[in-house]
């Protein structure tokens, strides 16, 4: 814990910043559909979309979901395949997976029958934060921001804007995505927390960093902690925050074979194991090294390439379209009709791939 933001913490004057940065909020916040409602379930739905989504693409997921899976039961009642199939698109299909796991634990879960029925009170603070947080895909900041969000109870909730204001708040380098950053800024974040406004607080900071104190340019003399912003006194806004190195990206080469008969059917599968977009469908897939992939490159095998990038893999792939009298037999493939392909969760790069063929 660095001595300087602690005792800088200590010295503030705390009051009149949660009047600045909460009054702030009330007149610049947007409105949004999951702040408009205390419904846990229906905050947890957002949260976890926003742990990779940004706003304006995720609000039509919430609706989406929320519409079809409108409370924990109808959530842990449908197969995992629907689920994927609400999700399609969205990316890091993992929260999809750990949202619906999620659901089957909650229903049966006694503390979230009572937290649901609005039953939790604050002296139950621990018990639901700790319930919250044993749950697949929910981390601190998830179980904070439903904590605070949905019972007003007294958890930070950081997420990336949260730690971009702190860091600059406190002029502080310690990288926010190490384990020893993590827990520095947990601390700064539980000393600064206005106990009495949990809900309202965490809101405000986390819009602060949304819309003023952005990465780059942020507008720092309109902002209503530039009188306690150390990093605007020292001049190391720009410099704010500090991650730790990036591990490198690696490539991939992945062949993708479109069998299609006369009658208009084809193969996909599903895939398993523990690698990308697990449980999602695609066509038959032959993963190349970069050499394999060159040479195949050169006989013409080409009908589409497309390249999409994951946080640490850029997938270099190419579709090639087979047209067949009979489909082969693959292991682990299940026979589809073209125009049935939509009844299926495919990742966002085989979904690009079927509407640009479709196109053609
Ligand atoms: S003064 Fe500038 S850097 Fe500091 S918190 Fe406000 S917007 Fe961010």
């Amino acid at each position: 814990m660095c001595i300087f933001c602690c005792t800088f913490a200590s010295k503030m004057n705390k009051d009149l910043l949660y009047k600045e940065l909460e009054e702030w909020y009330e007149v610049n916040h947007r409105i949004l559909p999951w702040r408009e409602t205390d419904d846990p379930y229906k905050i947890w739905i957002s949260e976890i979309i926003l742990q990779q989504t940004r706003v304006a693409q995720g609000m039509e997921y919430y609706h989406r979901l929320v519409t079809r899976f409108p409370d924990i039961q109808s959530l842990a009642d449908a197969d995992e395949d629907e689920v994927l199939l609400y999700w399609q698109g969205l990316g890091y299909y993992s929260r999809a997976r750990n949202l619906h796991k999620a659901a089957q634990l909650m229903k049966n879960h006694e503390i979230f029958h009572q937290a649901m029925r609005r039953l939790g009170d604050k002296a139950r603070g621990e018990e639901i934060f700790s319930a919250l947080k044993s749950m697949p895909g929910v981390g601190d900041y998830t179980a904070g921001a439903i904590a605070s969000f949905a019972f007003d109870l007294p958890y930070p909730a950081l997420d990336g804007n949260v730690y971009r204001v702190l860091s600059r708040l406190y002029d502080c380098e310690i990288a926010f995505d190490t384990t020893e950053g993590k827990k520095h800024f947990r601390k700064l974040a539980e000393d600064l927390l206005d106990r009495e406004r949990p809900r309202l607080f965490n809101s405000a900071i986390m819009e602060l960093g949304a819309l003023h104190c952005v990465p780059t340019a942020p507008d720092c003399p309109t902002c209503p902690l530039n009188t306690w912003c150390k990093a605007l006194a020292n001049n190391t806004v720009e410099l704010l925050p500090v991650r730790k190195p990036r591990p490198k990206v690696r490539d991939r080469y992945l062949e993708y074979t479109i069998y299609i008969t006369p009658e208009k059917t084809t193969l996909i599968h599903q895939r398993k194991g523990n690698d990308i977009w697990k449980h999602l469908w695609e066509f038959v897939c032959a993963e190349r090294t970069g050499e394999e992939a060159i040479r195949r490159k050169a006989k013409g095998e080409k009908i589409l390439e497309l390249t999409h990038v994951l946080s640490h893999q850029k997938l270099h792939a190419r579709f090639v379209i087979k047209n067949v009298s009979e489909l082969p037999e693959i292991p682990d493939t299940v026979v589809v009709h073209l125009s049935d392909l939509d009844n299926y969760a495919f990742s966002r790069l085989t979904l690009k791939a079927i509407e640009t063929l479709a196109q053609r």
